[in-house]
């Protein structure tokens, strides 16, 4: 069975880590089926709505390598919400209401107190046409609710959740448009989810009650809902939701050094029962991905599973993914060289300045001055392995051996106690630039 499925972002702020998890997922979803993954920008609020932030969300959906089969608009399709509102306005599925915001509120604390669910109390269905005609004299237009109803059980066979059960009754006619004719989220969506031919929904939970309404709406325009399915949301390490995360986006990520794909393969499995791992192969990724092994506890992020996946993803980078963001002259054996003692792509760089030079080096004593002597004198690149025979000659004629027999050569030849692979690291190097620093170090 394909999947047509769909990130639908909200354009009012850059995406979180939240929105990319589900992004990713959607597209997971569509690519293990072949199907299509669709982007629709949710900017129905046209005040909150920006196109910096829509263009923030493609570039970031580039950057994560989630290419989209085709994307929509919700501000260009008003003409279709207008066209299903009239469908269900004949049906008798949407009703006008004139209370405030305020006087929601107070309905609301009067049923808490009197520990009643917090429902509307649909007192605006008994206005007459002759109320309707009286608000309208006075200049105050009505917002429309959609009407539920109540004798239709509401239950779908969620893809995370199982089956789920809701009473109509036991939910609030949703205010679909506000009295200056503009729509609220609900119905633009089911709208579009049915003309896109949307299969399959995958959001947070926190959607939940929507989708209970909103399967009523593709009913009432005469729809098949598509299948739902909820994931638990992502929580801070500590175990709540925190706001930190809500502001932790591509940005910061880049900055940090993170790589997209140690954000996909975290993001990928985290609150699933398949363990987190460092696989850099995305579609190694798409062919294990499995809703049914979405856990229902909220899935912890924590930055150093992040850093760490990152780390080992760095370290199987081919040259030909970050050639381009390595110095100028960092060629293959290089960054073959180097690679294995990045925690960031970035750091790349510190290592090649180490290999072009200058470099400081450390004082000397004289015993190690003159050793370094001798390795300078005995330094023969004309075998394929020049560290291994340097140190090995060096191991015979001086007797030297574990740290004072190679710790000075990487010190002389790097200014550094630790670092790179020695063997890899002298052949990028190269025997000028070797035997040089091994002199200037005995001097
Ligand atoms: N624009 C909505 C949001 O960002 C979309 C929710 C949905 O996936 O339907 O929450």
């Amino acid at each position: 069975m394909t999947a047509i499925t769909r990130f639908a972002p909200s354009p009012t702020g850059n995406l979180h880590v939240g929105n990319i998890r589900t992004a990713l997922h959607n597209w997971f979803l569509a690519r293990k089926a072949g199907g299509k993954f669709m982007l629709r920008i949710d900017d129905t609020d046209a005040e909150r709505s920006r196109e910096e932030y829509v263009e923030g969300i493609r570039a970031d959906l580039a950057w994560l390598g989630l290419d989209f089969d085709g994307e929509e608009r919700q501000s260009a399709r008003l003409g279709h919400y207008e066209a299903a509102f009239e469908t269900l306005k004949a049906s008798g599925r949407v009703y006008r209401a004139y209370e405030t915001a305020q006087e929601l509120d107070l309905k609301r604390k009067v049923q808490l107190g009197r520990g009643l669910p917090p429902i509307y109390d649909r007192s605006a269905l008994r206005l007459t046409e002759d109320d309707h005609a009286a608000k309208a004299a006075d200049g105050t237009a009505p917002h429309w609710r959609f009407l539920l109803d109540h004798d239709s059980p509401i239950a779908w066979d969620d893809g995370v959740r199982g089956p789920q059960k809701f009473d109509a009754a036991s939910l609030s006619d949703p205010v679909i448009r506000r009295a200056d004719g503009s729509w609220l989220y609900m119905l633009p969506s089911a709208v579009d989810d049915i003309e896109m031919g949307i299969t399959d929904v995958l959001r947070g939970e926190d959607h939940v009650s929507n989708t209970a309404v909103q399967v009523q709406m593709f009913e009432a325009l005469d729809a098949a809902p598509p299948r739902f399915a909820h994931e638990a949301l992502l929580m801070g390490k500590e175990g709540k939701l925190s706001k930190r995360l809500g502001s932790l986006g591509c940005e910061s990520f880049r900055e940090r050094g993170i790589e997209p794909e140690a954000i996909a393969a975290l993001l990928a499995r985290l609150g699933t029962s398949q363990p987190v791992e460092p696989i850099a192969d995305r579609q190694a990724l798409v062919a294990s991905f499995d809703l049914g092994s979405f856990g229902r506890a909220p899935a912890k992020f924590d930055d150093a599973d992040l850093d760490r996946l990152n780390t080992a993803i760095v370290h199987q980078m081919d040259y030909a993914a970050v050639k381009h963001r390595l110095p100028d002259g960092m060629d293959e054996a290089a960054w073959h060289a180097v690679r294995p003692n990045l925690m960031v792509v970035a750091d790349a760089a510190e290592w090649w300045r180490i290999v072009t030079g200058p470099i400081d080096l450390p004082e000397f004593s004289d015993e190690d001055r003159g050793y370094l002597a001798q390795a300078a004198g005995v330094l023969d690149f004309s075998a394929g392995d020049p560290w291994h025979a340097l140190t090995g000659t060096l191991k015979k004629t001086t007797g030297r051996k574990g740290k004072p027999l190679f710790l000075p050569l990487r010190q002389a030849l790097t200014g550094m106690d630790h670092g790179p692979d020695m063997a890899e690291l002298l052949l990028v190097l190269g025997e000028e630039t070797a035997r040089r620093r091994l002199e200037r170090a005995a001097s």
